[in-house]
């Protein structure tokens, strides 16, 4: 029996694998783990399908001119095929034409030697992930805040804990049930929760309350329940003397957001508005959380911040366990896969690549001078945005990202790739993003690698290998050394995870995310580590900001916000809101969920949620063939109708590709401190449409010739 965990979301539940006589695996979930003790939601419980999947990829793929099929072909071949095009892109364009683009679930060890490879042995300043698609806003409000960002600043088992709890767009109960057990702990002693969300969802439904505002406007919420907190002297002012700055300029800033002015913006009713804020303030121990709903807009960074100015005016980070703010992360290691540089502006361990000092460390490391570091690069989109242009990326490396599915105004993104003169995918499956590929390589997946994961609490824990990959695929280490060994830099470039890791211990050392003192044999003894841990003699770190903050003066910074205009606003031809997120059956872009057959036969299509009274007004019937059209594409949807949802907007998961693909027209318009795009929110329209025009529900497979 090996333990592992979960290959999906950033609870990353506790896994048991034992092998069966025929080969296959024995999956049930842990009972030893702490976080899950042995649940598993039914992505997890269904992970071992896809092991051995027919269509996984056994073989690289390539192209021998655009218009020809995918044809298989050897390891030397494909990986001769992308340094060559590299190495051509180099001389043609310079070194910043080659980019990288990441992915929020692989293990630290890619995700450190993903950033080393671009740094080291490209030497371009073009590498990004997908984790700006979902993360960053938050990770902005908190380090501005609080000097530093780990998603939750404490452990799952706080939210038991807290007396009062409030989730702003945040639906654990559809993305992580098991998490739920957390929650029903503190509710089953007394405790309330408050749910902010223009949908009613699972986790609505099991709360306390639930207050449905206009999408978009959270951010006036959290300022108008601020000014009621100091309309009723309900600020802890010990707390926010002694362990804050900047609170005046809060204060004032909130001045005019009265009640009957927020209610009017939100939707909110004053009475509930003062109730939200004397029940948090009333609390002897309460927590606000909040996740994409709140943080996927053109404000984002500054919508975290005004609930992190009405956490701390409330005294909440740092006061007990079951207080403080946090975020939910979503990908599997979104925690991890943002600490260890595969973002543009980050070195390992949360070290900056403008700051001299974190470059020589890491420089020191990785044995290079740090003039041969590149400077800073652009954010994910950014990048995309610009692909095949002059300045912009030429050649580009996309590792465990789909994003022709999960970037935002995603037909733009594909006309941007076909613009590139190569594109190399490594994945499990020809996602739609392979397809557009010249060359395609296959992957290991989580049961068949060792590595570390880090949890949205900053647990780190250990993947462990259960089984043997099939025979011709590479786990995305040979595949980087591969490369590395064409460009001259192979040596730099270990195989094997446990060298990676202990260089990681080495570049993380002494920065935020310091993960010096924890050791592959600590995590294999069992200990819990949460970092920062900086020596091996050091428990981690389940609990920040206890007795100060990671400032330069040790206090958490207020920070006046006010909302910007929407980038877009209804009108009388898209009168309606778009609102997307995740659906309890499957997981991001769909390539590996959607060839579940157990998931695919639990959700088997594409959907639109609308509340019946609209959907009356617009003469659609449930399963009904609905068009949803924005300034930027279309889709065509199955109509579910839902009594939960506001009127006046709808919401699409975004797990399909092809014509159900809902980031077709999602916003591009990016936060400017994160430059995270608005995915949520925009204006469409939404029309009946005739049923032939149906998206076909499972993934087209491509044209592959010879296979
Ligand atoms: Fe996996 Fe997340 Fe489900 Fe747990 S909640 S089984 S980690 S997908």
């Amino acid at each position: 029996m090996t333990d592992t965990h979960c290959p999906y979301c950033s609870l990353q539940c506790g896994i048991m694998l034992t092998p069966r006589p025929d080969g296959s695996l024995d999956l049930a979930g842990r009972p030893d783990f702490p976080v899950n003790r042995g649940g598993l939601c039914r992505k997890g419980a269904t992970a071992a399908e896809l092991l051995d999947h027919p269509e996984r990829l056994t073989t690289p793929l390539v192209r021998d001119a655009r218009a020809a099929p995918l044809r298989p072909a050897g390891w030397t071949e494909a990986l001769d095929r992308v340094a060559a095009a590299i190495l051509r892109t180099q001389e043609r364009h310079g070194r910043d034409a080659v980019g990288m683009f990441g992915g929020g679930g692989l293990t630290n060890e890619k995700a450190y030697q993903l950033g080393k490879f671009a740094r080291v042995a490209l030497r371009t300043r073009h590498i990004d992930y997908n984790g700006r698609f979902c993360m960053s806003s938050a990770v902005a409000a908190a380090t501005r805040a609080f000097g530093m960002d780990r998603g939750l600043p404490f452990p799952f088992a706080d939210i038991a804990l807290a007396d009062v709890v409030v989730l702003v767009g945040s639906n654990p109960a559809d993305t992580m049930p098991p998490a739920m057990r957390f929650f029903d702990e503190g509710r089953a002693r007394g405790a309330r929760h408050v749910v902010i969300d223009p949908r009613g969802t699972a986790t609505a439904e099991l709360a306390t309350a639930h207050l449905q505002p206009v999408p978009n406007t959270d951010l006036s919420l959290a300022n108008g329940l601020l000014h009621i907190a100091i309309r009723e002297n309900l600020v802890d002012e010990e707390y926010v003397t002694t362990r804050t700055s900047g609170f005046d300029a809060v204060r004032r800033a909130v001045r005019s957001y009265w009640p009957d002015r927020v209610e009017r913006v939100t939707g909110i009713a004053v009475p509930d508005l003062y109730d939200l804020v004397r029940t948090l303030a009333a609390a002897p121990t309460a927590m606000i959380l909040t996740a994409r709903g709140a943080e996927q807009h053109a404000d984002g960074t500054d919508t975290a911040q005004a609930w992190i100015n009405l956490a701390l005016a409330l005294g909440l980070p740092g006061r007990a366990p079951g207080s403080g703010w946090g975020t939910i992360t979503g990908q599997g290691n979104g925690q991890g896969g943002r600490e260890h540089g595969q973002k543009a502006d980050q070195l390992p361990g949360y070290r900056r690549l403008a700051d001299p000092v974190d470059r020589a460390h890491v420089a020191a490391v990785w044995g290079i001078d740090p003039n041969e570091l590149p400077a800073p690069g652009v954010s994910a989109y950014e990048m995309l945005d610009r692909l095949g242009t002059d300045g912009g990326v030429h050649t580009l490396l996309v590792a465990a990202s789909n994003v022709v599915v999960s970037a935002p105004n995603a037909r733009h993104v594909a006309q941007r790739l076909a613009a590139l003169d190569f594109l190399a995918v490594t994945d499990l499956f020809v996602s739609e993003t392979a397809q557009l590929a010249d060359v395609v390589l296959p992957t290991t997946q989580w049961a068949e690698e060792d590595g570390t994961m880090t949890n949205a609490e900053g647990r780190v824990l250990l993947r462990r290998r259960a089984a043997d990959p099939p025979p011709g695929v590479r786990t995305d280490l040979e595949i980087l050394r591969g490369s590395a060994d064409r460009l001259g830099h192979g040596d730099m470039f270990p195989t094997d995870p446990g060298a990676v890791y202990a260089e990681l211990r080495q570049a993380s050392g002494g920065g935020i995310a310091d993960y010096g003192g924890i050791t592959l044999e600590r995590l294999a003894a069992g200990e819990e580590l949460f970092w920062p841990c900086p020596d091996e003699n050091h428990p981690g770190t389940p609990r920040l900001f206890v007795d100060r903050f990671p400032t330069p003066d040790g206090r958490a910074a207020f920070v006046p916000v006010r909302p910007r205009l929407a980038p877009e606003l209804p009108d009388a031809e898209h009168p309606y809101l778009l609102v997307t997120g995740r659906d309890r059956g499957h997981y991001q872009s769909g390539t590996q969920t959607r060839r579940s057959p157990t998931l695919q036969q639990a959700v088997p299509r594409p959907y639109v949620a609308l509340h019946p009274e609209l959907a009356r007004v617009l003469e659609i019937v449930e399963g009904d063939a609905v068009r949803l059209r924005t300034v930027r594409g279309d889709a065509v949807l199955h109509a579910r109708l839902d009594t939960g949802i506001r009127r006046d907007t709808v919401f699409v998961p975004f797990h399909w590709g092809g014509a159900a693909c809902v980031n077709d027209l999602t916003s591009d318009a990016l936060d400017p401190t994160s430059r995270m795009p608005a995915f949520k929110a925009c204006p469409v329209a939404v029309e009946k449409a005739a049923s032939a025009v149906f998206a076909e529900p499972t993934p087209a497979e491509p044209a592959i010739a010879g296979i």
